[in-house]
């Protein structure tokens, strides 16, 4: 049994249910985190990744006093383009249309989870538990237990952060839906002999799209690139030259010639969404929740602002004597989160549907959809507000 008084238990020490505890902790709330990793697995972070993060993840990151650590080390994005292919007929997106701030930043995400999980090892209101096989949960009337190889863990709330696997939302039986893209991610980072100039690329091909996200390192002559293609494409572009030739073709000396190319890590695409984000006394977060086609870089930020809402109702709640697990206080927040989620949810779906397709008429409406909305200083600003994660949907 253990004796930490904690009022919530997180399962998943990813950057979600980290971002989670440091909220809770700020509040002076306990908070239990198990992983199934070890410790020093999770300092020795693998991930090759970068992420965008939004304007809105920042502020998020900013109240819990971890903005400070990252942004010399991020890269703000100030214009997106988003075109058909190698076309000039470019959607674009400024910062400067707004009084926001950057769009957004790129951000090393080893750089990322190393600094915050040293500040949750570091909290005296977060306890860390590594390598925890979860066997089984079980909610009473009061409370929630975790029946694991490290012993039981009880809690009025059980949250499950723990990925797109998640085992809590299975425990828990909460049901979802998939659907496999049949496509794969190729991630890698690139230099360049000229500067990106605080600009992101996002290229729709049929084959799937190209996003060129702009780097802080080598004097601004480098980028991250996350390059979605389908599956049945994959091992012809790893045999000999073709990788790099299709790149090439698909990147056209965009920030002039290519001086260097990591190793790309490979990434299968699937969506995850679950039906309802409770059960009992159980809740989700993050890509336990929903878990999206990463086609417009929103993952991570759409599962930092379920942290962002749960903390505050969570911490609303105990103010006022409410059972943080009641379904009273859950439904709260799921109604807080309902549409934005589903709003994105759809949007990245849909989105890469519409540019898969090779079809002469969706072409033609992709086209002049891409021009009309291009004209329209409404629907860019009300996109660009959605995307900065600013939009309000707590009603
Ligand atoms: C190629 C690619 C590019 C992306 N780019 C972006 C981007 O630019 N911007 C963006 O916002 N999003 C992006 N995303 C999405 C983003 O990476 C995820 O949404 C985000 O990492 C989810 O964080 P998480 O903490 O919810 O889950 P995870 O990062 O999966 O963390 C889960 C944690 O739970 C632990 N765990 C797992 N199972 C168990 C268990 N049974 N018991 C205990 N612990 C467990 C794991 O060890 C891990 O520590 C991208 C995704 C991909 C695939």
């Amino acid at each position: 049994m253990d004796n930490h008084q904690h009022n919530i238990i997180i399962v998943g020490s990813g950057l979600v249910g980290m971002t989670l505890a440091l909220m809770l902790s700020r509040q002076q709330y306990k908070v239990l985190i198990l992983d199934k990793s070890s410790k020093k697995e999770l300092l020795e972070v693998k991930d090759f990744r970068t992420s965008a993060i939004s304007q809105g993840s920042s502020r998020i990151l900013k109240e819990i006093s971890i903005w400070n650590k990252i942004k010399n080390k991020a890269q703000p994005i100030n214009e997106i383009y988003v075109s058909e292919g190698i076309n000039s007929n470019e959607l674009d997106f400024k910062s400067e249309a707004l009084n926001e701030g950057p769009l957004g930043y790129i951000v090393d995400n080893t750089y990322l989870k190393k600094i915050i999980f040293k500040e949750v090892l570091e909290s005296n209101f977060v306890k860390f538990v590594g390598e925890v096989n979860i066997k089984d949960i079980k909610s009473t009337a009061g409370s929630a237990t975790i029946f694991s190889n490290k012993g039981n863990f009880n809690a009025p709330l059980i949250v499950g952060a723990d990925g797109r696997n998640s085992k809590t939302r299975f425990f828990a039986n909460i049901k979802s839906f998939f659907y496999d893209y049949n496509q794969v991610a190729f991630v890698f980072n690139i230099s360049h002999t000229l500067s990106h100039q605080s600009k992101a690329l996002e290229r729709f091909f049929p084959s799937g799209p190209l996003a060129l996200l702009p780097m802080q390192n080598n004097n601004k002559k480098s980028s991250s690139v996350v390059w979605t293609v389908d599956s049945q494409l994959k091992e012809k572009l790893l045999k000999n030259k073709n990788f790099r030739n299709e790149f090439e073709k698909k990147y056209a000396e965009a920030f002039g010639q290519i001086t260097k190319t990591s190793k790309p890590t490979i990434y299968n695409l699937n969506v995850v969404s679950c039906y309802e984000y409770f059960k009992e006394r159980v809740v989700l977060v993050g890509d336990a929740c929903q878990a999206i086609h990463p086609i417009a870089g929103q993952g991570l930020n759409l599962g930092l602002r379920d942290s962002y809402h749960l903390a505050k109702i969570i911490s609303e709640s105990l103010e006022l004597g409410l059972d943080i697990g009641s379904r009273y206080v859950l439904k709260d927040y799921t109604n807080k989160r309902l549409i934005d989620k589903k709003l994105l949810i759809q949007a990245t779906h849909r989105l890469n549907q519409l540019f898969s397709n090779n079809s002469g008429v969706i072409k033609a409406i992709r086209e002049n959809g891409l021009k009309i909305f291009n004209k329209s200083s409404f629907l860019k600003k009300q996109s660009m507000m959605f995307a900065m994660g600013l939009m309000k949907f707590d009603f």
